[in-house]
């Protein structure tokens, strides 16, 4: 009898782990997870849903627009402005120097393949300090998606999505690397063969997904972190 009863209760458990390995995490995806990668990405997931909390720092939530953060944009920058003495807002804005100090030499984007995400952080640092961006930039993207956060009536809470959120900020402060050739070539145009002149544009953006958003994230955070209570007490209504 007592034999019985627990190779039921035995039975459903190994059912109860079964489905939750034949679907992907996210309620009512009907799509398996992805097989074991060798990125690291989460196995958790389907591989749509793997992609998308790569890049958004979320299984369930997308970034937020800049229409969205407007607002709070808005609200931030006065504060800073008011409050560029606080001594929060120079500890963050010193943290965030010292994170550009420490990055090393630019790197232009075309040479970031086959980089850890560790020394793609560093880069994108070492790519907002030679881009000349106010750390105060910085404290401002992190102070901006944390008002985003509060305001929300559905808010993802996680320090993974506030960090990934800002991250893909400050990475947009600092354009990518950019080239162009032209050269002087001979074309038939109607009966006359007439010089033109051909441009071919190169255009490279680093990444702004995966495990190097992460990276900038944490650096975000650990800059600017502690000026995150001082706004929210004063921004609170
Ligand atoms: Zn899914």
């Amino acid at each position: 009898m007592r034999n019985a009863r627990n190779q039921h209760q035995v039975r459903s458990r190994a059912k109860a782990v079964d489905t939750e390995h034949k679907h992907c995490k996210v309620i009512g995806c009907p799509h398996p997870p992805r097989a074991a990668t060798r990125n690291g990405l989460d196995t958790r997931f389907c591989r749509s849903h793997a992609d998308f909390y790569s890049r958004h720092g979320s299984p369930y939530k997308g970034s937020y627009s800049a229409a969205q953060l407007q607002p709070y944009r808005k609200v931030v920058r006065k504060w800073l402005k008011e409050n560029r003495e606080n001594v929060w807002v120079r500890n963050a804005v010193t943290r965030v120097r010292g994170l550009y100090d420490r990055a090393g030499p630019h790197e232009e984007a075309f040479r970031l393949a086959g980089m850890s995400a560790q020394e793609r952080g560093r880069k994108a640092w070492a790519r907002l300090r030679n881009a000349g961006v106010s750390p105060l930039k910085v404290v401002e993207a992190w102070l901006v998606v944390d008002q985003a956060i509060m305001h929300d009536p559905q808010p993802v809470e996680t320090s993974e999505f506030h960090r990934v959120q800002a991250a893909k900020l400050v990475h947009r402060l600092a354009s990518g690397s950019h080239k162009r050739w032209e050269r002087e070539i001979r074309r038939m145009v109607g009966v006359a063969n007439v010089p033109i002149v051909e441009v071919t544009e190169l255009h490279k953006y680093p990444q702004s997904r995966g495990k190097v958003l992460r990276v900038i994230g944490a650096d975000i955070d650990e800059a600017c972190g502690l000026v995150t209570e001082a706004a929210r007490r004063d921004l609170q209504d």
